[in-house]
């Protein structure tokens, strides 16, 4: 934790390398870390993009936000690492490829681990330097997504960032979030687009939304406007996975995120590509259901994969109600 780092450092953008581990390949394992220090004192707001590799849109919109800022009308420090694993952005993987580990579920890591658990404990370290945390996500390589995460020591950060969308709960074992909250860091994760599906206009909330944000903190000059009319809380939120693989047929394209589905639709059929046979529908679960990760009319799929997400409508709240007023 730090409060006040400007001052230390003089105004600007500069680049810095973090070695994590020399790999087999005679390749060193770095991490690339922008530091922009505002001209005036302030907080400290560590971003992460890539924690999953196939999660692109993550580190483009930590590129497009970090490029955004100008030292002179920062007040305090921006730290943001846009690519957080670069073999698995290399592949475009969730999973690390040397060791097939998510690092999104080792946080805080192991210095003395394999390279997914020393790439934690380097970004661990690289999170401590924050006063506030955020974290680009999206979702892969076939489908789309849009909601943030609102913790309960991020409520501000959650709200100003303005996605339609939130899911408050507690956060997953081992996730830079968890290790946010641990160590008194408020967060939040934005998970915003994916698939090559309207990437424009997600990557264009990225900036909107992350500037308006950086208001909220008292980094960037200005009232955070309010950017959506309303934000919707969800405390339940399922995944439905398909269980076969295929051609994915979606019923629900991606502008039509945020929808309000009655219960039995069929979100989704598998068609087998070889025999044209439905082998299998995603029906949304719920009586009623809000649609938060679709994909495009036609995508391939794999057992396991994302298929759809969808939040209870019926177990919903608001900010002002979760928190009593
Ligand atoms: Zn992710």
């Amino acid at each position: 934790m730090s409060d006040t780092t400007a001052g230390t450092a003089e105004p600007g953008h500069t680049i810095e390398t973090v070695p994590v581990t020399r790999l087999g390949n005679g390749h060193t394992l770095e991490l690339t870390v922008h530091r922009v220090v505002g001209a005036r004192p302030g907080p400290t707001l560590v971003a992460f993009g890539g924690i999953h590799g196939d999660e692109a849109m993550g580190p483009e919109e930590v590129r497009r936000l970090v490029s955004s800022v100008d030292p002179a009308e920062l007040s305090g420090t921006l730290v943001a690492v846009p690519v957080a694993n670069p073999y698995a952005y290399d592949a475009m993987s969730r999973f690390t490829p040397q060791d097939g580990l998510n690092l999104n579920r080792i946080f805080p890591g192991d210095p003395g681990g394999s390279v997914t658990e020393q790439l934690a404990a380097a970004l661990a370290e690289i999170m401590l330097q924050g006063d506030h945390f955020i974290d680009f996500h999206s979702s892969g390589l076939y489908s789309t997504v849009e909601y943030s995460y609102l913790m309960d020591d991020g409520r501000e950060m959650a709200t100003s960032f303005g996605a339609p969308l939130l899911y408050h709960h507690a956060p997953y074992e081992g996730t830079s979030n968890a290790w946010a909250i641990k160590n008194g860091i408020s967060s939040t994760v934005c998970e915003l687009g994916g698939g090559g599906q309207l990437t424009d206009a997600f990557l264009a909330k990225a900036v909107r939304q992350g500037r308006n944000m950086l208001k909220a903190l008292g980094m960037l000059d200005g009232e955070p406007e309010t950017l959506v009319e309303r934000q919707t809380v969800m405390t339940e939120l399922v995944t439905l996975r398909p269980t076969k693989g295929g051609a994915m047929l979606s019923h629900f394209t991606p502008d039509r995120l945020g929808e309000v589905i009655k219960g039995g639709t069929v979100l989704g059929q598998v068609v087998d590509p070889y025999t044209f046979d439905v082998v299998e529908e995603l029906v949304a679960p719920f009586d009623s259901n809000i649609l938060v990760l679709t994909r495009e009319g036609y995508t391939r799929t794999t057992p396991g994969d994302y298929g759809f997400m969808v939040g209870n409508a019926g177990t919903t709240t608001t900010v002002a109600e979760l928190f009593g007023r």
